[in-house]
């Protein structure tokens, strides 16, 4: 059974997550280790103390500002922290204690981390690509997609139509989104990872005209397609099928 209180306790381990896939979202990407040095505000170098780690309360508490210099925190920190444990607390609400959970954290992980990464420095490493890799394939060796080959079958289509898009739309799609979508196709499946693109593609075209309109968004510009990619992942995952059958009826 599934009470409050579980809820709040994932929801709590997941700020703690998402405090650590910060460390390594703006690290990685900069070649630095995720455990050493210990954390440190990026402008005077200040060493971070307990009471400064402690997630989403002590950027609230500081008002977004580092204790020594006072210079602005990046709001990515707080957010990051709060969505993973939402989604951590949602994902089981919805799953339940299934080993699909862990899979289910693992690819929130991934693109959580990649939403740092992207949105900070415009890439998708691939040492974090790698590692994700590794640990898809152990879990989809323990429990398997059904049939077993729609991982090999979905990481391919998730590799070659991306990469097709990425050819005629000239820079449309980076390098490292195409890996992130293969993985993702490895991981979910065909019908999933298509309908991940799909909604992806869509919500970033999406953003991308609204903001245009509204001026946040500059023309010739590329966005971080990687927030596009969690969002359509999500959506595609959770309700593929009830989206799939709406569609399906409107066919008839
Ligand atoms: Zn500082």
């Amino acid at each position: 059974m599934i009470s409050a209180l579980h809820l709040l306790f994932i929801f709590i381990i997941g700020l703690v997550f998402g405090s650590f896939f910060n460390v390594i979202g703006f690290r990685a990407p900069l070649k630095q280790s995720i455990v050493r040095p210990r954390s440190r505000c990026p402008y005077c170098h200040d060493q971070l103390t307990a009471i400064e780690l402690i997630p989403v309360i002590s950027f609230f508490v500081q008002r977004g500002k580092c204790r020594h210099c006072k210079r602005r925190i990046s709001f990515l920190y707080p957010m990051i922290e709060l969505l993973t444990g939402f989604l951590f607390a949602a994902a089981f609400f919805l799953i339940g204690w299934e080993f699909e959970l862990v899979v289910v954290w693992t690819f929130m992980s991934l693109l959580l981390i990649v939403f740092v990464t992207d949105v900070t420095y415009m890439v998708i490493p691939n040492k974090i690509l790698l590692t994700f890799a590794a640990i898809f394939l152990v879990e989809r060796f323990i429990i398997p997609l059904n049939p077993w080959w729609d991982s090999l079958l979905g990481g391919v289509i998730a590799l070659l139509i991306p990469l097709f898009i990425a050819m005629i739309s000239k820079g449309g799609m980076g390098g490292g989104d195409i890996k992130l979508f293969a993985l993702l196709g490895f991981a979910l499946g065909t019908q999933t990872v298509l309908l991940s693109l799909f909604l992806a593609t869509f919500y970033g075209a999406l953003f991308g005209g609204i903001g245009l309109l509204l001026g946040i968004v500059q023309k010739g510009k590329p966005l971080p397609f990687a927030p596009f990619i969690g969002i359509g992942t999500l959506t595609a995952y959770f309700y593929g099928e009830k989206i799939l059958n709406s569609y399906l009826q409107l066919l008839k």
